[in-house]
């Protein structure tokens, strides 16, 4: 199966700040799957490190107030482009993340607050009835696909 995963997941230094965050566990996965790593916010085109963002109204902001919605939502279409041409059902998404994270993101403040929400790419995803699944899921995903 082929399965979209966050780039950072993998090990990718492709975060806003230029570091990646590896979850082990996607090796295993990988033994059995073919995983497409994406990293929706470099795909809009903005360069790496870059300053954080969160969802403020709607409309994504950069912690230096520059409004980076557009490069969000190019992102998110290119993301699903590769969803499709890979037939992906599932996404393994980074938790919280403005583009990434599912069911629970930063509030806009950026004072590490969370609230209900979902980020650009996540959502698309979703919409398009791909199953978005956290990191912190991935223990169990990875037993429900053995089962
Ligand atoms: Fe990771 Fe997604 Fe952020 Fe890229 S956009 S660094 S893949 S959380």
């Amino acid at each position: 199966m082929n399965i979209l995963v966050s780039a950072c997941l993998l090990g990718v230094n492709c975060r806003y700040n230029g570091e990646g965050k590896l979850q082990e566990d996607l090796l295993k996965l990988q033994e059995h799957h073919h995983l497409i790593p994406i990293c929706p916010e470099q795909l809009g085109g903005l360069p790496t490190p870059r300053p954080a963002s969160e969802i403020q109204n709607q409309r994504v902001m950069s912690k230096t107030g520059i409004d980076v919605t557009e490069q969000f939502e190019a992102g998110a279409f290119e993301s699903l482009k590769l969803a499709k041409l890979y037939q992906c059902t599932y996404a393994i998404l980074k938790e919280r993340s403005p583009s990434c994270g599912y069911g629970t993101i930063y509030d806009g403040s950026f004072t590490d607050s969370l609230i209900d929400g979902n980020g650009i790419t996540a959502n698309l995803l979703a919409e398009h009835g791909i199953t978005v699944i956290g990191e912190s899921k991935l223990t169990e995903f990875i037993k429900l696909l053995r089962d």
